[in-house]
């Protein structure tokens, strides 16, 4: 198939590659598996594939390495599995620019969701940076006007509120950390506290979502950040 697109699995625990590789291959998706991090770099420059599925733990170092590699040349989605121990691996990949996570042990379903979402966002992507006008569900944000309208009718937003409505949307399915956003928002971590973030997004939330207790467009990724719907 023409449009068959390629996924690399970096990954050393058999059963997991095993688990994985059945359903890539049930949902038509070609894939390379590397079981190092020598194997992935070099499965990657050989193969420029669509995604990378990668495990931060593998025998010959860190799969932080592989995304490093990865991120000098390609924005790619990557998605990160992790250990429940990983904790503090798995928010440092994410400020290094993976897109998202799975925590072992988690269902196949999620983690194809996850990949579907990726891969449809690095496909869209480019032809929706030029519309100036976003809109999803009931939420439309005019770029050019700066103009935010819920169901048609306009919201204030203050222009912090803005800039951080606008920065998730830019990078909607993926993963923000608290630090990534600080630092994009506020221009530094330091001085502002996560706390503070909370307050934005509860304010924000309240503007734009019609249950801000059950929000549908700002997500809370529990210990890790925010992330605008996928
Ligand atoms: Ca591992």
């Amino acid at each position: 198939m023409e449009d068959k697109r390629h996924i690399l699995l970096v990954e050393d625990d058999k059963y997991i590659i095993n688990f994985i590789s059945m359903s890539l291959k049930k949902e038509n998706y070609g894939f390379y598996i590397a079981k190092t991090v020598e194997e992935a770099i070099s499965l990657f420059y050989a193969n420029r594939p669509d995604m990378v599925i990668l495990d931060l733990g593998l025998p010959d170092g860190d799969g932080m390495d592989v995304l490093k590699a990865v991120r000098e040349i390609s924005q790619i989605p990557i998605i990160v599995v992790s250990a429940r121990q990983e904790e503090q691996q798995k928010i440092e990949a994410l400020d290094m620019g993976a897109d998202d996570y799975v925590t072992k042990p988690f269902y196949m379903g999620e983690l194809m969701a996850r990949i579907r979402v990726g891969l449809r966002k690095s496909s869209v992507q480019q032809q929706e940076e030029t519309d100036p006008v976003f809109v999803c569900d009931y939420l439309t944000v005019d770029r050019e006007k700066h103009l935010v309208m819920i169901d048609g009718d306009e919201v204030h937003l203050t222009p912090l509120e803005y800039k951080i409505l606008n920065l998730l949307i830019e990078n909607r399915g993926k993963v923000l950390t608290h630090r990534y956003i600080l630092s994009e928002i506020w221009g530094s971590s330091q001085g502002v506290e996560s706390g503070n973030l909370r307050v934005f997004m509860a304010a924000l939330r309240r503007k734009i979502e019609k249950e801000p207790t059950n929000p549908q467009f700002i997500l809370t990724e529990v210990g890790v950040g925010y992330r605008f719907k996928g």
